[in-house]
Order: C-alpha cells, then sequence, then structure tokens
C-alpha cells in the first residue's frame, strides 16, 4: 500500500535501496497520470522522454491497468519450456498481423539487454545449424549502445560504460564508423559518397575479419542514448543490407529504443526500404508498466534453427511473462485503436518544426534530428567548427537538470566521440502527446537553452 510519509533527501540516501547515484537522492514520485509525473513535493512534471523514450500511451492508463489486474487474476506466471498463455500467443499475433511476409516468429524477454544477448545468440546458433561453426565474429559501429550485459557492451560503442570492463569485453567484436552526417560527413562531399565510404568500410571489415568468420552486422536504425537520436542518411541501410547479403552475415537492427511506434511506423526500418534479419524492440513496447522486449526473426532465421539439432538455448525465467504480455497487448490495442502512430507523425512534424524554429538560429544548438517522437538536440561550443563542449562541463546534464527545475522532463547524453563530449537532450513524448503539450515542451526547452547560451558567451 502508498504511504503518505514524505521522504527527505538525507532519508532517501540512507535508505536500504541501492539508487544509481550514491550522492544525489531521486525525486520521490506520489503517482503518474497521462504525460505527468506528480512528485510528492507537490510538482507536476511535464514528461517529455518517458525516462528513456519508455512511455507510449502515457502514465497510469486504466485499461492497461485493467487488463493486467485481469491477467494477475488468471494466471501471472508459467515456465515456458512446458506453458504458454493466451495472452502471449495474442500479442505474438498482434505484434505479426501485418508483417507474416516479412517476420516468422518473435521471442519475448525482460530487457532490452536481453534481446541483444538473445540476438547474438541466435545468429550465433543460425550459422552454428549450417554448420558454420567459424561465423562467431561480431561487427557494430562506433557511439551504439546495445546493452548493459556483456554481450551487449561488447557491441556498444558506448565509452564510459565500457571502460571499467574493458579488460573481460569479448575479443570477437568489432566496429565500424557510425553513420552520423552532421559530425563525419565533410561539407564538399555528397551523402551519396558518404553512403558509399560507410559501406565500404563494413565491407573492407567483413573482408578483413573473413567472411567465414562473421555472424552478423549489429546497428540501431536510429542511434538513440549515446548521440541523441541519429538518423541514418538517406540509402544507407540498403547500402548495407547488400553488403551483409553479399558476405552472407546477418544484419540485426536494434530498435529498442526507437521501435515499437516510436517513429510513427511500427518498425523504424520500414522507412528504410529494407528487412533486417533480426529486430530487437521493447521500452514502448509495453509502455513502461511491465518489462517487456522482443526478439523478431525472419523466415530464414527460424526455419535453420527448427531445422537443427539443438534447442535454443537463452531461457530466461521470466521471459514470456503473462503479465508482460497482457500489458504489451493492452499498450498496443491502444495504439491502434486510437491511431496513436498517426498522432506520432503529426505531433512530430509539429516538434520538428518548432524546434527548429525556436532553436537553429542558437549559437550552442549544432544540429536537431530525429524522426516521429524521437527528438535530439545536439549542443556545441563553437557552431562553426561543431568543437563540442568540454566533458567536465557537463552541458548535457547541465540544460537538463536546469529545464527540470521548470517541471519539464527530457533526458540528457553527453556522447561519446573521439574522446571529446556530445553533449546532447532528448525529447521522447507519449504517443498521445497533445499539440498544447509539444508546446510547453518546446517553449521550455528553448527558454532554458538560448538562456544557457547567454550566459555561456557573456
Ligand atoms: N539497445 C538500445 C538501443 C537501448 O537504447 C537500450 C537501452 O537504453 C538497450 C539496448 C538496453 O535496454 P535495457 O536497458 O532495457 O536493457
Amino acid at each position: 500500500m502508498p504511504e503518505n510519509k514524505i521522504w527527505s533527501d538525507e532519508e532517501l540516501l540512507s535508505s536500504g535501496l541501492l539508487h544509481r547515484s550514491l550522492k544525489v537522492a531521486p525525486h520521490m514520485v506520489k503517482n503518474a497520470t497521462g504525460s505527468y509525473i506528480h512528485l510528492q513535493d507537490g510538482r507536476s512534471i511535464l514528461d517529455a522522454c518517458g525516462g528513456a523514450a519508455v512511455i507510449s500511451v502515457g502514465h497510469g492508463n486504466t485499461e492497461v491497468v485493467d487488463a493486467m489486474t485481469e491477467q494477475l487474476r488468471e494466471v501471472a506466471y508459467i515456465h515456458t519450456s512446458d506453458f504458454t498463455t493466451s495472452a502471449s500467443e495474442r500479442l505474438a499475433n498482434v505484434l505479426l498481423q501485418n508483417y507474416r511476409d516479412k517476420i516468422s516468429k518473435v521471442y519475448f524477454v525482460n530487457s532490452g539487454s536481453e534481446a541483444n544477448e538473445a540476438a547474438i545468440k541466435m545468429a550465433i546458433q543460425y550459422f552454428y545449424e549450417q554448420g558454420k561453426k567459424n561465423k562467431t565474429q561480431f561487427i557494430s559501429r562506433k557511439q551504439s549502445y546495445h546493452g548493459n550485459c556483456l554481450g551487449g557492451m561488447s557491441l556498444s560503442g558506448h565509452i564510459a560504460r565500457r571502460q571499467p570492463f574493458e579488460g573481460i569485453i569479448g575479443s570477437n567484436f568489432h566496429q565500424v564508423s557510425p553513420a552520423y552526417e552532421y559530425r563525419y560527413k565533410n561539407s564538399y562531399e555528397s551523402t551519396e559518397s558518404y553512403v558509399e565510404e560507410l559501406a565500404k568500410e563494413l565491407e573492407d571489415k567483413i573482408v578483413e575479419l573473413g567472411p567465414d568468420n562473421v555472424a552478423c552486422f549489429f546497428a540501431e536504425t536510429i542511434v538513440g542514448a549515446t548521440t541523441g537520436c541519429v538518423t541514418a542518411p538517406a540509402g544507407y541501410f540498403k547500402k548495407i543490407k547488400a553488403v551483409c547479403e553479399k558476405y552472407d552475415v546477418l544484419l540485426v537492427l536494434d530498435e529498442i529504443m526507437c521501435g515499437s511506434g516510436r517513429t510513427g511506423s511500427f518498425f523504424a526500418w520500414e522507412d528504410e526500404g529494407i528487412v533486417p534479419d533480426i529486430t530487437t524492440a521493447g521500452k514502448a513496447l509495453s509502455g513502461g508498466y511491465c518489462p517487456l522486449s522482443a526478439v523478431y526473426l525472419n523466415h530464414k532465421v527460424v526455419d535453420t534453427l527448427a531445422s537443427g539439432s539443438a534447442a535454443f538455448n537463452c531461457g530466461h525465467t521470466y521471459q514470456g511473462f503473462a503479465l508482460s504480455s497482457a500489458a504489451g497487448l493492452a499498450v498496443r490495442e491502444i495504439i491502434d485503436r486510437d491511431n496513436l502512430l498517426q498522432n506520432v507523425r503529426v505531433m512530430g512534424t509539429h516538434l520538428e518544426k518548432s524546434l527548429k524554429q525556436a532553436l537553429l538560429s542558437s549559437n550552442i544548438v549544432g544540429d536537431i534530428r530525429g524522426r516521429g517522437l524521437f527528438w535530439g538536440i545536439e549542443f556545441v561550443a563553437d557552431k562553426a567548427t561543431k568543437k563540442p563542449f568540454i566533458p567536465s562541463a557537463r552541458v548535457g546534464y547541465e540544460i537538463q537538470k536546469r529545464i527540470f527545475a521548470r517541471n519539464l522532463a527530457v533526458y540528457p547524453g553527453f556522447g561519446t566521440f573521439d574522446g571529446l563530449s556530445g553533449d546532447h537532450i532528448l525529447i521522447a513524448p507519449t504517443f498521445n502527446v497533445t499539440e498544447a503539450q509539444i508546446d510547453v515542451i518546446v517553449q521550455t526547452t528553448a527558454e532554458v537553452i538560448l538562456l544557457f547560451e547567454k550566459q555561456f558567451h557573456s
């Protein structure tokens, strides 16, 4: 039962719970409804990021709560080696209903990290079953994030998160350049030739490692936390997919953050004109109501795994958790019934236009990029040279803190490129956000950034 006691920061820091920071007390939440998080101190925070792009149909949705309660009364947990539930079966069918020609099956786990670990193992097993037992090398991209477990972290180019564990991070993991036009495309170069260069780099890496040794290329369709909603240049994924096919390398797209409708399409790869072999997705899938992530597999992978001798071995105690499936199903039903992907597209266009109108002339805003309701603002110390702020200034965090002081939550980040700071904030509101809420998000964000800029340049 909820307790009405008001917790002081001192009490929180000395409580038995290990918080993410040992030094700064988190904000105690009383409850949350729609797009708002209500704190015990009386403040209501407009949630413009849903944590890390998790909240899709808003907080405190009673339809989701009712569906979950009903599921709890029916059956909460079963072990998936012997049992299944109607909730998980129905969710799988709903998720695949328009994609049966492209996707054969979906596998449910609890977190994005688990989904990516499963994808790594599925890729290895896919080749193992064909007798291609050396195909165990992985290629991913610098400045990527694929999770906190050892496999995902080995794939990730998130320098800060990798650093303490470099000594034990897997040796079968290799990285190529990110597809990041704002930072790395020369101004005299066309997008086409930049894309050619990136595809060539991947091809060279596969050849260097030996095509018989490479299992897959792993990438976020839109890069989330590390560099802030970086979309790929036009044509990039088509070229990459062609390279992968040429060398019998699986293409795995990580849509844990950008998928499940966040971009206005159910899969972000739909806008790239390709279909990957494996897709991972999470976060918005169950919208923050229960941990749920998914691994989507194409026919080729499923058929090979099914014909093999070994059972697929990536079980987790809570995989296919009935309660999570009920939450995912209720979230998806609301998205479909209320035509929320259309709202994501319309509100996304409004958000993009308003952010660019308010901020593109700012001298500390280098780039504004994203798709749907998934937008990043990158900060620079020098707009002409694109020089980042020094990491110790923690500009992304500082701006996020100042925005939070005005009762608006955005997601902070400082990136990892070239050993320098790549400060940004990320805006990812609920799929049912209103135009009036977008206007508050943009106005508050712009006011804080412009004030910060004034102080920085004074
Ligand atoms: N992959 C991407 C692209 C992510 O953004 C995240 C989390 O932010 C993960 C994987 C890991 O997901 P989780 O934190 O649910 O383990």
